[in-house]
């Protein structure tokens, strides 16, 4: 049976598919934890290797987790921190390797880090999250055939490796109250070896199942044939997350093919450079997600929204559409003032509240 709920390790039921925006340093950028709450957003995602470096485990141990710490009671992924330190060092190597003991990353001259899939656990474990991400080896871009075969094989391993440290850190913990592990299926765009790391990974055992690597072709469109070749290797009682995915359609396409989880900057960075997230439908009710068309962009210091006193969008209810006009936002980001960022944040969250609501409507 495909999941249909998101369990808290507070035995929570979040309702499948679900959009966890990204708070990468226990913070969601010019929000506080009762604003994203506002926002109908059921989760946030934390990144492990930030908070590893900048914040560290003593505090976290204290407050009894990023949740406490945060003051937020919705649902918390942490990522492995592969992702972001593995970008850093495959396009600058002087700061730093991967080996088969794990990741060394030299943050300055004089520092030398060794994150391994052990270390990972361990300290996602003190974040206490609903989920863990395993440390995986990401697949560069246009990677050749042997450098793929590598970091799926280097993917399996510290997987593996991982299994075991969440095993002993959870012995105790009864299986009800422990949080789901995810593994990261690795290989680039070679759908074989895609298929292999999968098939490895179900031997030992996970929760659910990410779509690692990046997700575009080198023209810039999305590889939907991975998405698909990582669906149709998934256990039907496996989670399915789209890791740092995605744009509004792109989500809508994933869902249908049994994606249950996403998480993306988009929606919050894009609100801060301006860029807005709006239904093409004149209300909530109308919204639909068959229509190609279903949204659109809108910058609201063009010339033509300088005096417009309608809303942003009348198929929202967030706090800047019930409260304020295009003029205003406008005005606010001309000036410069924070509150405009706020404003655009919130807004583009219950966007994409809203999408993971509408699919939900449609499922069930
Ligand atoms: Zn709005």
């Amino acid at each position: 049976m495909s999941p249909k709920f998101f369990k808290t390790i507070e035995d929570k039921k979040i309702p499948l598919p679900v959009f966890f925006p990204d708070a990468t340093r226990a913070v969601l950028k010019t929000l506080d934890s009762v604003d994203i709450t506002n926002t109908q957003t059921p989760g946030v995602l934390v990144n492990t290797f930030h908070l590893y470096l900048e914040l560290g485990k003593r505090v976290l141990i204290k407050h009894g987790g990023v949740g406490n710490f945060m003051n937020w009671a919705g649902g918390i992924i942490s990522d492995s921190g592969g992702f972001q330190v593995m970008s850093v060092i495959k396009a600058n190597p002087a700061q730093g390797k991967v080996i088969d003991e794990g990741v060394i990353y030299r943050p300055s001259k004089n520092k030398k880090i060794l994150f391994t899939p052990e270390e990972s656990i361990k300290f996602q474990s003190h974040i206490k999250p609903d989920m863990l991400v395993v440390l995986d080896d990401f697949t560069p871009p246009q990677a050749s055939r042997e450098q793929a075969e590598d970091t799926v094989n280097r993917t399996i391993a510290w997987a593996s490796r991982c299994k075991d440290e969440f095993q002993k850190i959870y012995a105790k913990t009864p299986k009800a109250k422990r949080p789901y592990l995810l593994a990261v299926v690795q290989g680039g765009d070679y759908l074989d070896l895609r298929k292999y790391c999968a098939q490895e990974l179900v031997k030992i055992g996970f929760d659910g199942f990410g779509y690692g690597g990046w997700p575009m072709r080198a023209n810039g469109e999305f590889n939907y044939q991975v998405a698909q070749t990582i669906a149709d290797c998934t256990p039907k009682d496996y989670l399915l997350y789209g890791l740092g995915i995605g744009k509004p359609d792109e989500i809508v396409k994933l869902v249908k093919m049994g994606y249950h989880i996403f998480d993306c900057v988009l929606p919050t960075r894009d609100a801060r450079h301006q860029r807005l997230y709006v239904y093409t439908a004149k209300s909530i009710d109308q919204i639909n997600l068959n229509d190609p068309k279903f949204y659109k962009y809108l910058v609201p210091t063009k010339q033509k929204y300088y005096s417009d006193t309608s809303p942003v969008s009348t198929a929202c209810d967030c706090l800047l559409c019930t409260n304020y006009s295009k003029s205003y936002l406008s005005h606010l980001f001309k000036i410069g003032d924070s509150t405009a960022m706020r404003l655009a944040t919130i807004h583009n969250l219950r966007f994409y509240s809203l999408l993971m609501e509408k699919q939900k409507t449609r499922l069930t």
